[in-house]
């Protein structure tokens, strides 16, 4: 349980907010192509968030040459939000509460994500497009996967909140790095094995569920 109410929450969006694994494997899924070799190697520490980006987009390139804004969109056309999104988001605010998105995923999903459950502000990755609206070869990081706690100090700076008064949610591994100085973290939905051990290793609170209800008690809600 938290000490104090939160003035902050701070959401990772895929596998929290977002009921997808990855918005990244959304589109391998879409364009019949798997990046789980280069992920596996990335965890490693092999090659960094950019070049990892521009591996994806050019396994897409290899299947269809010229790929389209439109496409992208029409990959997360099936994707939903996690069970109890939204009315989580409302009650939150309804408590003043200042409701972040924190996402190492693609720009375009969590720009919907964001207006679904009416985040108050949202960062992710993403890409480039020409002037027609065509993909180019090189995405834009804006939130390291392994390093988010940068945009994290931004945030509270920005709304003036002490890490105190902080929660990050998060499914990865990866989302531990959101954590700065006296802020809570915890662990929602985790589901590789190498988070389940991350996550005890942290110590950190974990719920283990696909239903965002479960995360009230820890908010004060
Ligand atoms: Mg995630």
């Amino acid at each position: 349980m938290t000490k104090l109410i939160p003035l902050c929450v701070a959401f990772d969006c895929d596998g929290v907010l977002a009921d997808s694994v990855s918005s990244w494997r959304t589109l391998h899924e879409h364009f019949g192509t798997s990046s789980s070799d280069l992920l596996a190697r990335f965890l490693a520490g092999e090659f960094s968030d950019s070049e990892f980006m521009a591996r994806d987009i050019a396994m897409w390139k290899e299947k269809i040459p010229q790929i389209h804004r439109d496409d992208i969109f029409r990959a997360y056309a099936g994707c939903k939000l996690m069970k109890g999104a939204k009315e989580l988001v409302a009650d939150l605010q309804a408590k003043g509460v200042h409701v972040a998105i924190i996402s190492a995923g693609v720009d375009l999903y969590v720009q919907s994500i964001a207006a679904m459950v009416n985040a108050d502000d949202w960062i992710a990755n993403g890409f480039e497009f020409d002037e027609e609206g065509w993909l180019l070869d090189q995405g834009v990081v804006r939130v390291p996967s392994k390093g988010k706690d940068e945009s994290i100090r931004r945030l509270l700076n920005i709304i003036d909140c002490p890490s105190d008064r902080l929660v990050c949610v998060g499914d990865s591994d990866m989302d531990l790095s959101m954590i700065v100085e006296d802020c809570t973290f915890i662990g929602f939905n985790p589901s590789r094995e190498g988070t389940f051990r991350a996550f005890a290793e942290a110590g950190v609170t974990v719920v283990e569920s696909k239903n965002l209800d479960d995360l009230r008690p820890y908010l004060g809600l």
